[in-house]
């Protein structure tokens, strides 16, 4: 059996899941569903990143211990992806015990590969927000997040040896093209490398809320070094199920912090010794009604207003739809409105319909021959998921809901009857059934709808040929319903 091991990054608790948190995921669960589906072992990781300074200063604005804070703020995040279907195998928390022991583990072992010393880090701190500041994360020279004057500061800490691994990395994405993907943001990243690199500070003396450096305490670990290492503390490293599932297939990112992913991350790796993930895909960015998405822009999406109007996989289908997977798109509700009303009602809800509507009039034999089958190509659809390429992957499922729409017309179903409607209601419900199951890792809930009222087995991706149709047809009305422009705007 194949195995598939795919995560999201784990959020930062001081901000509370947001439009961007709920792409990733989401993107993340229609793969973890796709290979499921495929018949692989699938271990589907996401989780929150708990530690470090902001953190500290976030609990103490609210007059909250860290622990209660955090505590409270991943069990948002775990609600929210319950809330919403995702289906994560585990949930990552980096104040958990096992990823502790797992980090230290980890850092012992660079640390006695000779790839941690002890220097002097100068950088940029924000007195405002008590944060230091990397000279890449400064936005014109000032702090990327109040905007105010940073000043150049000097503690002792401990490096990571991230230089002495340029090489290496070159090595690897040369070796392996899709190791950075897509691949039109490889060469950013590439060349950077190329530039050199600098060690990397790993430790903080003034943060407290983090995780002890055990080689010299009193000193926290780089709340980023501690979050990479949660994609091998879910594994149990270096026992659990390690073994079974590393490699990570895919580690699907945000492009802002591809970066950490697909050059620290791996230097780290290599230096304890362990293979690199095999993809780090980085996804591109929404802007909300045309205009960057920020809290202070007052033009946040609340996800969950969105869902409880129109629905979980309307939105899900509007993610995959709306943008090529690693492109930047624009999420509005006009579009998502246009989309529920033009395919969602239109094609794949009136289809079902229709067709569920003939069977039920019809009295005879449901049998036939093959017709709506030509011209799907599963093939090509699973190649497409191979690639991450959601967006052809449901045109291509979508040609397939159009071209069964079109036959009924073709065929004239309404005129037929007998042994000639019998053929097209059977090319009609093992088409609709064969949609089904390609769309349930991107509409769970609507390819669930189909399959109750085709009254079939639930079936993986080696049921998608035409063969008898074995069902119990009872219809149960429409799958979506259609929205006015008006009605949306006049909801709180
Ligand atoms: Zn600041």
């Amino acid at each position: 059996m194949a195995k598939f091991y795919i995560t999201t990054p784990i959020y930062y608790v001081n901000d509370k899941p947001h439009i961007g948190h709920t792409y990733t995921t989401t993107m993340a669960d229609i793969f973890a569903r796709w290979h499921r589906l495929l018949g692989d072992d699938v271990f589907f990781l996401t989780g929150t990143d708990e530690h470090g300074e902001k953190v500290q200063k976030a609990a103490e604005k609210q007059g909250l211990g860290p622990e209660e804070f955090v505590d409270a703020m991943a069990a948002q995040f775990m609600e929210r992806w319950k809330g919403f279907g995702i289906t994560n195998d585990v949930f990552m928390r980096t104040t958990d015990p096992q990823h502790e022991r797992t980090v230290k583990d980890f850092i012992k072992k660079i640390y006695d590969a000779g790839d941690i010393y002890k220097g002097e880090y100068e950088g940029w701190y924000c007195t405002p927000d008590e944060t230091f500041v990397t000279e890449l994360q400064l936005k014109d020279g000032k702090c990327p997040y109040c905007g105010r004057e940073v000043r150049k500061v000097k503690e002792e800490s401990y490096f990571f040896r991230l230089g002495k691994y340029q090489q290496m990395l070159l090595d690897l994405y040369d070796r392996n093209p899709d190791f950075l993907s897509p691949r039109f943001r490889a060469m950013e990243t590439i060349n950077r490398v190329k530039e050199g690199l600098n060690d990397l500070s790993i430790t903080r003396k003034s943060v407290k809320w983090g995780i002890e450096f055990e080689q010299d305490k009193g000193n926290v670990l780089y709340v980023w070094l501690d979050a990479l290492i949660n994609y091998l503390s879910a594994l149990k490293w270096p026992d659990g199920t390690f073994e079974d599932f590393w490699p990570a297939d895919v580690h699907v990112v945000g492009k802002d912090i591809a970066w950490f992913h697909a050059v620290i991350w791996p230097a780290l790796l290599m230096s304890a010794g362990i293979e690199p993930p095999k993809k780090v895909f980085s996804h591109g960015w929404w802007t909300i009604e045309g205009r960057k998405m920020g809290k202070s822009l007052g033009n946040a999406v609340d996800p969950v207003d969105i869902t409880r109007k129109y629905g979980v996989d309307a939105l899900r289908y509007y993610f995959v739809r709306e943008m090529p997977f690693g492109e930047d798109g624009d999420f509005s509700e006009g579009k998502l409105i246009a989309r529920i009303n033009g395919e969602l009602v239109d094609d794949l809800g009136n289809l079902v319909y229709r067709s569920l509507t003939l069977a039920e009039r019809f009295g005879g034999n449901i049998t036939g021959t093959p017709e709506l089958d030509r011209g799907l190509d599963i093939e090509n659809i699973k190649g497409l998921m191979q690639k991450l390429d959601t967006f052809n992957a449901i045109e291509a499922i979508w040609e397939q809901v159009r071209r069964t729409n079109r036959y009924i017309n073709e065929k004239q179903a309404w005129k037929l009857s007998g042994e000639q409607l019998g053929n097209v209601i059977y090319n009609l419900l093992e088409s609709i059934r064969v949609i089904s199951i390609l769309l349930s890792p991107f509409m769970p809930e609507t390819s669930e709808k189909i399959r109750v009222q085709l009254g079939v087995e639930k079936q993986g991706l080696n049921h998608c040929g035409f063969g008898e149709f074995r069902g119990k047809v009872s219809k149960q009305g429409h799958l979506f319903e259609k929205f006015s422009r008006e009605k949306h705007s006049e909801n709180p």
